[in-house]
């Protein structure tokens, strides 16, 4: 069979609520372009993130229900520390809440100021978090990771070379740890290679310094070296993640991407004396050891989710949905980062407006034509996001590339939504001039796509 199902069927369901272009052009208008301002009620599609908005099956609200929620040594803990040494192979599991919190905490106990800390990509709160600490966050992905058309198989992948030269150049005693980001979410969702992550665990033994996984995404990354690396695919999407997990000496997981959970997040540790003194920290900010900020309802579900997702059947469904979007896109000539990561599709919005210059905002102008013409939502990922004000001019630093990220929740939307999405983009694609461009009316300095408002050009 040509035909790969959903693999699983709906016991509970969650009206859409349907919209006019007219209503939909009154609430852009209220949400002053800015589709993070729209209520979600108002969206008919929200592939605005991957994150906390997973479906959660049915044996996880079954462990819901079964949560223990003693303050310490709760079973649920037990079961999720037990799932969670299995997969990994770490002797030390802390729950957090999310993924940001573990990240403060290894930080804490890594970074401070004269430290660099490479990655392929930092995400955003990761790069947040070691510069909080004074330390100096370098993205060192590989060349072809930076070009949208390249069809490079492992674009996530560190960039050995680099990383050895910014060894050499800062000196070993300034580089606490190395990073791996899998997959790479600010480089679009693109795996990294097995033989990649030991390349670098190799390079880190020779100058004794540990290597972390920012690994969120872990059973895409897996499941996609299944796919894409010789000699893998023999293999079980497990046993690859537990050899990805084998080669670190801890990782940072935000439990609401490859956790299919709506909260929830964990780090891990090898090291004795770290995680003692990052034991610590929890108890500060997030809460027990045992618990980490979370209910033991919270446990219970992370517990079966990281189990759930290295399920071979939603693996292959997770990986070739997400590509059936891109592929539908493609086939409208509308141009997307290729080839298709694992949770999310790029459009370049630069090509698909090509009437407006990067002033005009075209990742922001399609979004909201995306709304209007079907709502539809969708984040920008270009001047909006990225952009950095030049002090002495007062105009914008563009950044490379103009992109609009459509993120696909997992376990949420159905073949019948995609193929809608598809078609709308479709449709928008072929009126594509008639898009207008849009102005900042009003931004705060930090992070300024979630509460900036805009205005239409004419
Ligand atoms: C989401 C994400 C984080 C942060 O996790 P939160 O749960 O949002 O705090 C860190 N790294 C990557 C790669 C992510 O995708």
């Amino acid at each position: 069979m040509k035909t790969i199902i959903e693999p699983f069927r709906i016991k509970m369901v969650e009206p859409l609520k349907l919209t006019t272009v007219e209503q939909r052009q009154q609430i852009l208008k209220n949400a002053f372009y800015n589709p993070f301002l729209i209520p979600a009620e108002d969206v008919l599609i929200d592939l605005l993130t991957d994150s906390g908005t997973s479906a959660m099956s049915s044996e996880q609200w079954a462990g819901m229900i079964r949560g223990d929620e003693s303050y310490a040594g709760a079973k649920s803990w037990y079961r999720f520390e037990k799932v969670l040494k299995e997969l990994t192979g770490m002797p030390y599991v802390l729950p957090t809440h999310q993924g940001r919190a573990s990240e403060r905490i290894l930080f804490e106990l890594y970074g401070g100021p004269g430290k660099v800390i490479p990655n392929n990509n930092h995400f955003d709160t990761t790069r947040a978090n070691c510069e909080h600490t004074g330390a100096e966050a370098v993205d060192l992905v590989i060349e072809e990771g930076k070009q949208p058309q390249s069809k490079h198989p492992f674009k996530g992948n560190l960039d050995p070379e680099k990383l050895e030269q910014l060894i050499k150049r800062v000196g070993v005693e300034r580089v606490p740890l190395v990073m791996i980001t899998v997959t790479n979410n600010s480089g679009g969702g693109q795996p990294v290679s097995l033989e990649n992550i030991r390349t670098i665990r190799q390079i880190c033994d020779r100058y004794g310094i540990p290597l972390f996984l920012d690994a969120c995404r872990f059973a895409e990354n897996a499941y996609l070296i299944k796919l894409r690396e010789s000699g893998q695919s023999h293999r079980t999407a497990r046993e690859i993640a537990q050899e990805m997990f084998s080669l670190a000496d801890g990782a940072t997981i935000s439990a609401k991407k490859d956790g299919l959970v709506n909260i929830g997040g964990v780090l891990l540790l090898r090291d004795a004396q770290k995680a003692q003194a990052a034991g610590n920290l929890l108890i500060l900010t997030e809460g027990f050891v045992t618990y980490g900020g979370l209910a033991g309802r919270d446990l219970e579900a992370m517990a079966y989710g990281f189990q759930e997702v290295l399920d071979e059947g939603y693996l292959e469904y997770r990986i070739r949905s997400t590509a059936y979007l891109g592929e539908g896109l493609i086939r409208h000539g509308v141009r997307i980062v290729e080839p298709p990561g694992g949770h999310a599709i790029y459009i370049d919005a630069a090509h698909f407006c090509e009437h407006l210059t990067p002033d005009q905002f075209p990742g922001q102008a399609l979004l909201c034509e995306l709304y209007r013409h079907a709502g539809i939502r969708a984040v920008e990922i270009g001047s909006v996001m990225f952009g950095k004000i030049d002090p002495q001019t007062g105009r914008t630093i563009h950044p490379p590339m103009q992109l609009v990220r459509l993120a696909i929740p997992r376990r949420v939307y159905t073949q019948s939504h995609i193929d809608y999405v598809i078609e709308a983009i479709g449709e928008v694609f072929d009126n594509r001039q008639n898009i207008k461009g849009v102005r900042i009316v009003e931004a705060p300095t930090v992070l300024r796509h979630f509460t900036a408002k805009f205005a239409l050009l004419d």
